[in-house]
């Protein structure tokens, strides 16, 4: 790891597409960046690309192919973040600060080359650290990288949260903020939930739960490396100075803001892209599941969930959940496999999505569960598969049911 700039502190600051989104914004968060800055901080900005730039530049390569090479996608949607880090870094200068943009390739962020979905090898920080040391600020291109042999690649959607903790680490810094358009994390997402609570602070087990369970707030890759580093994260708002989220260690979030014994359930969190494939009257013989998950990691796909139903006159059913993304490239893979393996029938089901709780009670108290599934039978919800861990219940109901359900359950453990 690198050496911190000598006897000054290093400030990361992340700002994400909506903070950007247009050029009196990009002024507002250069004059706060300035501000910083004539603190006499060394100060890194990791920002996404404006407003809704990366779904616009999607939407143009729809235009011309339904399934446009990956390679491509990347060449296309790291352009976003290019455009946002210079205007950043000219309206720093307008504001009598020295600064200087660096895509992710020239900041040293090296990944693999698995196009759209890199993932992180190495952040070589010495360049970032060259320009601290000469007193600019070092603007950087979120979400994106190269890989070694050169090829321009992108994190995944969502990915500058992990670019802006990674050159934290690289870089040798302690904390990272992540500034948004909300003030902090709060028990359920603000646009569904009408009075959450904000946190004053979650532990990274319990917020890497929330992220990947669909609590777009933080990208969750961010949230792995900077349980592994170290690196504390704080979530709050670019539009005013005030305390946000701590994520951190359990143990110093106990010392530091005690409460936390008590809690049972810190959060619900939901996800709306993500769809259902059920493999029908699948024989059930050894290797067979083995053969099905091997069709989906030649995709890289994610899984979410694996229900496999019991056996019946020597057939089951495997179920599982991918992102909404994920089906149309993996659903002719999986008609031919099942032809292979004597499956009666596929289905993939884009009209699903999950509601999760998340917390330490989980594990803690036996009631939760039920309590969960009843506030959902309330409402006259179906739960269609379950899955459970140490930290949280998650259940996939129908998509049009699911505000209502993230609804239900908050208001069951949290208000
Ligand atoms: P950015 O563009 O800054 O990266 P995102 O849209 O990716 O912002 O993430 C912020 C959004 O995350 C909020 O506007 C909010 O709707 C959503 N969100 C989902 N779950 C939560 C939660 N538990 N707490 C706060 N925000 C949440
Ligand atoms: N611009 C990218 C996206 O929209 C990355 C990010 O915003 O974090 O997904
Ligand atoms: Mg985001």
């Amino acid at each position: 790891m690198s050496t911190p700039v000598k006897n000054t502190p290093i400030l990361v600051q992340k700002y994400g597409g909506t903070s950007v989104a247009t050029v009196d914004q990009i002024r507002l968060v250069a004059k706060r960046v300035a501000a910083q800055r004539r603190q006499g901080k060394a100060v890194v900005v990791v920002v996404s690309a404006m407003g809704k730039t990366t779904d616009e530049l999607v939407a143009l390569s729809r235009e011309l192919s339904s399934q446009p090479a990956r390679r491509e996608m990347d060449m296309l949607l790291h352009a976003g973040e290019i455009i946002s880090a210079s205007l950043l870094a000219i309206a720093l200068e307008e504001e009598g600060v020295s600064a200087v943009s660096l895509t992710g390739s020239q900041a040293g962020m090296i990944t693999d080359e698995t196009h759209m979905q890199a993932r992180i090898e190495q952040v070589e920080g010495e360049r970032i650290l060259h320009h601290l040391t000469r007193g600019r600020v070092v603007v950087i291109t979120g979400f994106q990288g190269v890989s070694r042999r050169n090829e321009i690649t992108t994190l995944g959607r969502g990915g500058s949260d992990t670019s802006a903790v990674a050159f934290a680490v690289g870089i040798g810094a302690r904390q990272c903020e992540i500034l948004t358009d909300v003030d902090g994390v709060y028990t359920a997402d603000p646009r569904i939930v009408e009075n959450p609570l904000k946190l004053s602070w979650c532990s990274y087990d319990e917020m890497l739960e929330m992220a990947s369970l669909g609590a777009k707030v933080l990208h969750s890759r961010s949230v792995e490396i900077a349980r592994k580093f170290g690196i504390e994260l704080i979530v709050s708002s670019s539009a005013q100075e005030a305390p946000g989220t701590l994520v951190c260690s359990s143990e110093k979030g106990r010392k530091e803001f005690g409460e936390m014994e008590e809690v049972l359930i810190r959060g619900v969190a939901h996800n709306a892209d993500v769809a259902k494939v059920a493999l029908l009257g699948v024989p059930d013989e050894p290797g067979i599941a083995g053969r099905v998950f091997d069709v989906l990691g030649a995709h890289s796909v994610n899984i979410l969930l694996i229900v496999q139903a019991e056996s019946h006159e020597g057939h089951n059913d495997i179920s599982f959940l991918v992102s909404s993304e994920m089906l149309s490239q993996i659903q002719g893979d999986l008609d031919a496999l099942s032809g292979k393996i004597g499956a009666r029938k596929v289905i993939g089901d884009q009209g699903v999505g999950t509601v999760s709780v998340v917390g330490e009670g989980v594990q803690r108290e036996s009631g939760i569960a039920g309590r969960m599934f009843k506030a959902l039978a309330e409402e006259g919800i179906n739960i269609d598969l379950i899955s459970t861990s140490n930290l949280m219940i998650s259940c996939v109901v129908a998509e049009e049911f699911l505000e209502k359900a993230v609804q239900a359950v908050h208001r069951e453990f949290l208000e």
